[in-house]
């Protein structure tokens, strides 16, 4: 980080720290979760009945009571950060049961990162507390090398289409040896992603074309955990639920852009905070 970025993390940290914390009541085992869980695993209710929106209507209950009427960017990180905790509790609860004996096991592990070969998108609630993570934990030449790796896939992503950028076979500039240099700030979809097949994943990287081809036909292999997704894109859901109601500008962004735009123009992330809903644009997910 040379001084400019490092007085950015310092303004990051104060401003993440220097205010009466903001709390989430944790997830308990009394909760309605097992409603929730009943209906993802398919037991105990039929097949017909509707979803409940346990995860969607407590994370936007807890996300507005968090925030307690206030529109700062402390707030907001501490808000999505417990957000993030409570879908990462829903799932993990939900996830022993898709692991129970008798049912399919999830082929994700430490290591595995076929998955990072995909563009990921992510709300613009989720990039202070990400830019917070990257300034606080990227140091030195790790961070020069994050930083090169970042603005080589921004440049390729700006250049081609989704499927062209595929075609290039280049993971996420965060992958450091098959494990996540943001794992505890990570996007929601990076959370949500689980897969029951890890050679489905790699075929999706590796044969390109043909996976393309399957996804045109509605023919792709049926490898992916739709709970972890559900569960994730409900905690968004609520989240920005919340967050909307409570001022903040919603915008649906791709993640490499958006941090190497908030990285290089940080006045942009606090023209969005200050409530532009045009700053960011430039980093939209097409
Ligand atoms: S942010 Fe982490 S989990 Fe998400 S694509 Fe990048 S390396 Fe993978």
């Amino acid at each position: 980080m040379n001084r400019k970025q490092r007085r950015q993390a310092a303004k990051d940290r104060a401003a993440a720290g220097s205010t009466a914390p903001v709390t989430l009541a944790p997830v308990t085992a009394g909760d309605a979760l097992s409603d929730m869980l009943g209906r993802f695993a398919g037991r105990g209710q039929p097949a017909d009945a509707p979803i409940p929106n346990y995860v969607r209507d407590t994370v936007r209950d807890r996300v507005s009571k968090g925030l307690g009427g206030r529109r700062d960017r402390a707030a907001l990180i501490r808000t999505v950060e417990a957000a993030m905790r409570f879908a990462d509790t829903a799932w993990r609860a939900a996830r022993d049961r898709t692991e129970a004996p008798g049912g399919k096991s999830l082929a994700c592990k430490a290591g595995c990162s076929w998955c990072c070969y995909q563009q990921v998108s992510m709300s613009s609630y989720e990039l202070p507390g990400l830019i917070a993570y990257i300034r606080e934990s990227y140091q030195g030449e790790r961070w020069e090398r994050m930083l090169a790796r970042l603005k080589e896939r921004a440049a390729q992503i700006r250049a081609l289409s989704v499927d062209d950028y595929r075609r290039l076979k280049v993971i996420c500039p965060f992958d450091e040896n098959g494990n996540c240099g943001v794992y505890p700030a990570r996007p929601m979809k990076c959370r949500g992603y689980y897969s029951f097949d890890a050679q489905v994943c790699r075929w999706i990287v590796e044969d390109v074309e043909a996976s393309i081809q399957a996804r045109e036909s509605n023919r792709l292999p049926e490898a992916f955990s739709g709970e972890s997704v559900a569960i994730y894109d409900d905690a968004q859901f609520g989240m920005a639920e919340a967050l909307q109601a409570g001022g903040f500008a919603y915008d649906h962004l791709n993640l490499v852009l958006a941090i190497e735009l908030a990285l290089e123009r940080p006045e942009l992330l606090d023209r969005w905070l200050a409530g532009d809903i045009d700053a960011l644009a430039e980093a939209r997910a097409r």
